[in-house]
């Protein structure tokens, strides 16, 4: 099946995260291919410490896996759990790596773990440009002009 994965970083050395986390994924996933990188605000709640206001980097990967949703999503998770990403952690804290199942073919599902495509997909311009490098055609209803603060800076690879 053919997937992709939103990653982002705001904290420590979040270029290095990216990398650390490409290399891994790559062990899991076939014709790994890149989105450019993104640079976009941290979401904040009104409650939110205002040191948690650091710049994510984010980017998507493509790829092919034999893994069910599910087993991907642990995939994930390992991988961030290896990077140092504490399991308990506050809503919208700064993390070292957030690994996202963005789309998984186009298989639409809803479990307790699991929403796919990523429910806040359509609305995150940091989700959204960057998997649309990855696959221009995909219908979506944001509206692109309201990226909310979201640069693309560069290539990744
Ligand atoms: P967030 O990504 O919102 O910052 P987490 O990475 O801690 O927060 O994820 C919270 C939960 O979101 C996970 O435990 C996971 O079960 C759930 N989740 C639901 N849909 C998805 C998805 N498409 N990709 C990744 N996680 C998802
Ligand atoms: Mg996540």
């Amino acid at each position: 099946m053919q997937v992709i994965l939103g990653l982002g970083t705001n904290q420590g050395d979040r270029f290095a995260a990216l990398k650390t986390a490409t290399q891994k994924l790559s062990a899991q996933l076939k014709n790994l291919r890149y989105s450019g990188l993104y640079s976009s605000p941290a979401m904040l709640l009104p409650s939110s410490p205002p040191e948690w206001a650091i710049e994510f980097l984010n980017m998507s990967v493509m790829g092919e896996t034999e893994a069910n949703p599910e087993e991907l999503l642990k995939t994930c998770q390992q991988i961030e759990t290896e990077m140092g990403r504490a399991k308990e952690h506050a809503k919208w804290s700064p993390r070292v790596i957030d690994i996202d199942i963005l789309l998984y073919g186009d298989v639409t599902l809803q479990s307790k773990s699991l929403t796919i495509p990523h429910a806040e997909l359509h609305n995150r311009a940091f989700s959204l440009l960057p998997l649309l490098e990855l696959k221009p055609d995909y219908k979506h209803t944001k509206n692109l002009a309201e990226n909310h603060g979201t640069k693309r800076i560069g290539h990744f690879a």
